[in-house]
C-alpha cells in the first residue's frame, strides 16, 4: 500500500502552492533552444559583487573544509559598528528570506494572525503558511501597503506584521511619518517586520530610518540583505536588526552555521566596499531613468519605484508578453502570480541590457497589438 504524502503533510504546508522564482537564462535557453539571453528577472545588481567582496570569498575557499563561524562574529562587529547597535541585536541569515522565517517560526503558531498587503512579497504568505497562521491580506492602496488599514487589522490574534520598504514586486514604499504612525497603533506584543531588502538603493527624503526606529520601538525587526546591491545573491546573506530578546528567540532555532564562511567573509568584504555601492546606485539610478523614459516614449504606465526594478503595465495581459519577450531571450517577471495579469516586473540591468529590453518590448508590442 502506498502512502499519500498529501495528506501526511502538515495542513499549513498541503495547502501551499510552490513558489515560483524567476527563470535564469541557462534554463530559458535549453527550453527556447537560444543563446545570449539577458536575465531581468530576480533584481540581482547587474554589476555584480564588489572585487573586494569576490577576493574575500575565494580566499575563504581554502577553508571549506571547516565548518564555519556559526556566532559570525567579525561580519556581526562590522554591521554593529556600520549601525551603532550592539551585536546582541543582530541575527544572521542565509539570505534575508532565512530571517522572515525565523521571526515567523518565533511567534507565530497554528491559528495566529499575520498581516501583510496585498501585493506583498510573496515569501511572507508562505512562511506563515508553513506555520498554518491565518493570513490577512489588507487590500493595497496605488498597488503600496495601506498602513494605517494594515493596523486597523491587528487583532489579539496578531502575532506578525509584515512591511517591505520597498515592495518587490511593485516597488511602493512608505514614509517615515506613515510608518511611524503605524508603530505607534500597533500594540507591542506584534512583531512589525520592516524588510528593506533594497535599502541601499533607495534615495527618496522621507524613506524611514528603520535601524534607528528599533530604539523607540522594540517590536520593530528590520531585515536587510547581501543579495541585491551587495551582489551576493548566489552565496544567501542577510542579517537582522532587532530587540536582543528577539534576536536571542531567532538565534535559537537558527541553523546554527547558516551563515556559511564564503558568504560570511564575502559580505564582510562588501561591507568595507562603499565604492562599489556608489557605482551601483549610480548606475541603477541612470538605469531607472532610461527605462522610464523609453517606457514613457511607447506611451507604457509603470508604478513608481524606489527600488531597482519596474512593475510595468502591458497594453493587455501581460503573459503573452513575458513569451513574447523570452523568445527574444530577455527575461523579465511575470506578475500574475501576484494578482496582477497587466504587469511585468523588469529589473534595472546595465545599459546595454536596458537597451536590449526596451527594444525587445517595443517589438513585442508592435507584434501583439
Ligand atoms: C529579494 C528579496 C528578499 C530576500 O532575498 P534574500 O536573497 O533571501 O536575501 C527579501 N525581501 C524582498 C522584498 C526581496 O525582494
Amino acid at each position: 500500500m502506498s502512502i499519500d504524502f498529501l495528506q501526511a503533510a502538515a495542513p499549513g504546508v498541503r495547502r501551499l502552492a510552490p513558489y515560483e522564482p524567476g527563470k535564469s537564462a541557462e534554463v530559458v535557453e535549453r527550453e527556447l533552444g537560444i543563446r545570449e539571453s539577458i536575465k531581468l528577472a530576480s533584481n540581482e545588481n547587474p554589476l555584480g559583487p564588489s572585487a573586494l567582496a569576490r577576493q574575500a570569498a575565494v580566499e575563504a575557499l581554502d577553508e571549506l573544509g571547516r565548518y564555519p563561524d556559526g556566532g559570525a562574529f567579525a561580519l556581526k562587529q562590522a554591521l554593529a559598528a556600520r549601525f551603532q547597535v550592539a551585536q546582541n541585536q543582530l541575527t544572521i541569515g542565509a539570505g534575508s528570506s532565512d530571517l522572515l522565517r525565523l521571526v515567523v517560526q518565533s511567534f507565530v503558531t497554528p491559528g495566529a494572525e499575520v498581516i501583510v498587503s496585498q501585493y506583498a512579497f510573496a515569501m511572507y504568505a508562505i512562511y506563515a503558511c508553513a506555520v498554518d497562521a491565518e493570513l490577512r491580506v489588507v487590500p493595497a492602496q496605488n498597488w503600496g501597503h495601506d498602513l494605517p488599514a494594515m493596523a486597523e487589522a491587528v487583532s489579539p490574534a496578531t502575532r506578525v506584521l509584515f512591511i517591505a520598504n520597498p515592495n518587490n514586486p511593485t516597488g511602493t514604499w512608505v514614509g517615515h511619518q506613515a510608518l511611524v504612525d503605524l508603530l505607534d497603533r500597533v500594540p507591542r506584543h506584534v512583531i512589525v517586520v520592516l524588510d528593506e531588502a533594497y535599502a541601499e538603493y533607495v534615495s527618496v527624503a522621507d524613506y524611514p530610518d528603520g535601524i534607528a526606529l528599533t530604539r523607540e520601538y522594540p517590536n520593530l525587526v528590520v531585515t536587510r540583505t547581501f543579495s541585491k546591491a551587495y551582489g551576493l545573491a548566489a552565496l544567501r546573506i542577510g542579517y537582522s536588526i532587532s530587540h536582543p530578546q528577539v534576536a536571542d528567540l531567532m538565534n535559537r532555532i537558527r541553523e546554527p552555521f547558516n551563515g556559511n564562511s564564503v558568504a560570511l567573509s564575502a559580505a564582510l568584504a562588501a561591507l568595507g566596499d562603499a565604492q562599489h555601492i556608489e557605482r551601483s546606485r549610480q548606475a541603477n539610478a541612470a538605469g531607472m531613468a532610461q527605462v522610464a523614459q523609453a517606457l514613457e516614449a511607447m506611451q507604457l504606465q509603470s508604478i513608481p519605484s524606489i527600488g531597482n526594478f519596474l512593475a510595468i503595465e502591458t497594453p493587455s495581459q501581460a503573459a503573452p508578453y513575458y513569451e513574447a519577450l523570452l523568445r527574444r531571450g530577455v527575461i523579465v517577471r511575470p506578475l500574475g502570480g501576484y494578482g496582477m495579469p497587466r504587469h511585468l516586473r523588469v529589473t534595472v540591468g546595465t545599459a546595454d541590457e536596458n537597451s536590449r529590453f526596451i527594444e525587445a518590448l517595443r517589438a513585442v508590442c508592435a507584434q501583439i497589438r
